[in-house]
């Protein structure tokens, strides 16, 4: 287990965007491992046969779980999906924002397109789904609200000016939902992220990846249990008095 004793999450319902794979995916399995109540995404009808599956993963492995539909940037569904789920389970006390995507490419071929997706899967999505979340939060104890972010919103990266700019844009939006809510024990952090083994890293090149790992004092990309260890911590009460805080987890990266 990744998580130590203190960190009591047995009685929280939390949502998690992008569980179905990668990092999401190893966050909601930790949760079920704590015994919480995970809700998660999925999108359109290709995405609840998986969703299906992946529930009853979670609850073999001790959560219980909850599949509600929605893609991040439409908001009317994200909205009718968390009022159907509260109305039939109650409150909603955690959030993971993590659903995200990287479109990367060079400044001089970026469409408008890819820019706009970007950040409307990483900046309004997260922001979608808090501000729908946010009166029900009202009426819980002990909200916490964890976005993921970048190490690349911090230090920029070439050919990632969109995904930079929206994983910049996070820590924003973190700060201020911070300030705003915390008179009412609402906590909000972001965590940046190095480059950790997922689809998304998949993706790159063999050169790029090494490249990469000559700059990472730990020498080696981070594993997905091993973010969702720090995500675990900063939903429980064991973290009760840190919110707006950016916490990088890269492996010395941007020492
Ligand atoms: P993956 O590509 O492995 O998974 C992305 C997840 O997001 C999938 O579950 C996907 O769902 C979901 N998703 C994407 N777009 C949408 C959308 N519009 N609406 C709903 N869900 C959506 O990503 P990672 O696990 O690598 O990354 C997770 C988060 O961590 C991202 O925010 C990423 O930017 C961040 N991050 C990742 C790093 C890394 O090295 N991997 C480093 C730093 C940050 P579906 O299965 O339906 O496609």
């Amino acid at each position: 287990m990744l998580v130590p004793e203190y960190v009591d999450l047995k009685d929280k319902t939390i949502l998690v965007t992008g569980a179905t794979r990668g990092i999401g995916n190893a966050i909601a399995r930790n949760l079920a491992q704590q015994n919480a109540h995970i809700v998660f995404n999925y999108r359109g009808d290709h995405g609840r046969d998986r969703a299906q599956s992946l529930a009853a993963e979670l609850e073999a492995l001790g959560g219980r779980a909850t599949a509600i539909e929605f893609d991040v940037t439409d908001a009317a569904k994200i909205k009718s999906s968390i009022e159907d789920f509260i109305k039939e389970h109650g409150p909603i006390t955690g959030l993971v924002n993590n659903a995200g995507i990287s479109k990367d490419q060079i400044v001089l071929r970026l469409k408008e397109q890819d820019i706009a997706q970007t950040l409307n899967t990483n900046l309004l999505g997260p922001m979608l789904v808090t501000a729908a979340l946010s009166r029900s939060f009202l009426k819980a104890e002990n909200v916490s609200v964890v976005n993921i972010s970048s190490v690349v919103g911090l230090m920029g990266n070439p050919s990632q000016i969109s995904y930079a700019a929206s994983k910049a844009g996070i820590l924003g939006f973190t700060k201020s939902y911070a300030k705003e809510l915390a008179s009412r024990n609402i906590r909000c952090n972001a965590i940046c992220p190095g480059f950790i083994t997922s689809d998304m890293t998949e993706a790159l090149d063999d050169k790029i990846k090494e490249s990469y790992i000559a700059n990472i004092p730990l020498a080696r990309f981070g594993d997905p249990q091993e973010v969702s260890s720090l995500v675990c911590f900063l939903l429980s009460q064991a973290s009760s008095y840190i919110t707006g805080e950016v916490i990088k987890i890269d492996g010395g990266m941007y020492i």
